[in-house]
């Protein structure tokens, strides 16, 4: 069994493209149908492989954006200057097809049988992609872990899922809180800047808790946030993290 499952991750396999959702000017959801597909945990990746005409390659990590037990989805930020997320988020069309492999990893994964301490969720930019998987998974098991997304976006326009999010904060109980770094729109009452500690001791659960945390997003916002929630009294092995790179949008999340 345990053979066939590790031959399943890594065989890259055809998938082809089944919908396509513009959920901000710069971000696309891609709905995949992938014949083989073993099924994925909340919060695992998989690797895409885009092969030219020419033969030349290249191959991205994206988080998978749908739950466990639903087609495999994955959402792509367009950064302007980059390779391949221009491709997918302008070029690809229904029926597109390209290689992909996964899921994968085991470590930045949710588990509701095993975890059910409060969950904190901090997301920068498209970093929310993984999260938005945990907390559809939530919803789906039926979960009452209490739950708190903290999600830094350029503007409120850059909130990537807002409506989806701002139900879960109505019909879930998840306490979603956005703050934005860049712009905000007349009136706006939420957080403005970068997630920092003064900013995390409001709102993180208090490490007395034994809350689980999962930071995601460019590479300098997850080891900044990281830093201050273990500064906060987390034990470093109850804040998961998952980098998406040195890089990231312009100016960041
Ligand atoms: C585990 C994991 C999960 C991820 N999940 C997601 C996700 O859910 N959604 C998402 O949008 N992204 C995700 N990413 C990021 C994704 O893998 C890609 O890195 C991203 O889409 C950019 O790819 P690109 O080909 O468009 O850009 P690239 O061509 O790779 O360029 C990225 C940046 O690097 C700069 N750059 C490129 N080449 C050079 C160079 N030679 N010198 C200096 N700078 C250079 C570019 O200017 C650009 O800003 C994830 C990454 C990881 C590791």
């Amino acid at each position: 069994m345990e053979g066939t499952a590790v031959r399943g991750r890594l065989t890259w396999q055809v998938a082809t493209v089944s919908e396509l959702t513009d959920e901000t000017a710069t971000v696309r959801t891609i709905d995949l149908q992938v014949p083989d597909w073993a099924g994925h945990r909340a919060g695992q990746h998989l690797d895409i492989r885009l092969t030219g005409d020419d033969g030349y390659r290249a191959e991205r990590s994206y988080s998978i954006a749908s739950a466990p037990g639903e087609p495999v989805a994955i959402t792509v930020e367009r950064l302007e200057d980059g390779e391949v997320s221009p491709y997918l988020t302008e070029d690809l069309r229904q029926g597109d097809q390209f290689e992909l492999r996964g899921p994968i990893g085991g470590y930045f994964i949710w588990d509701p049988a095993r975890d059910t301490t409060p969950l904190l969720l901090v997301a920068g930019g498209s970093g929310v992609v993984p999260l938005r998987s945990i907390l559809r998974y939530r919803e789906r098991t039926g979960s009452t872990t209490p739950a708190r997304l903290l999600y830094s976006a350029r503007t409120l326009p850059d909130v990537i899922y807002r409506d989806e999010l701002d139900r879960y904060n109505h019909d879930q109980g998840v306490d979603v809180i956005y703050t934005l770094t860049r712009q905000q729109p007349p009136g706006w009452t939420g957080r403005t800047g970068r997630v920092n500690a003064a900013m995390l001791t409001g709102i993180a659960w208090p490490a007395s808790q034994n809350p689980l945390a999962f930071v995601c997003g460019p590479t300098s916002f997850v080891e900044a946030v990281a830093g201050a929630l273990v500064g906060l009294g987390y034990p470093p092995g109850r804040v998961k993290t998952e980098r998406f790179g040195a890089t990231g949008a312009p100016g960041g999340p």
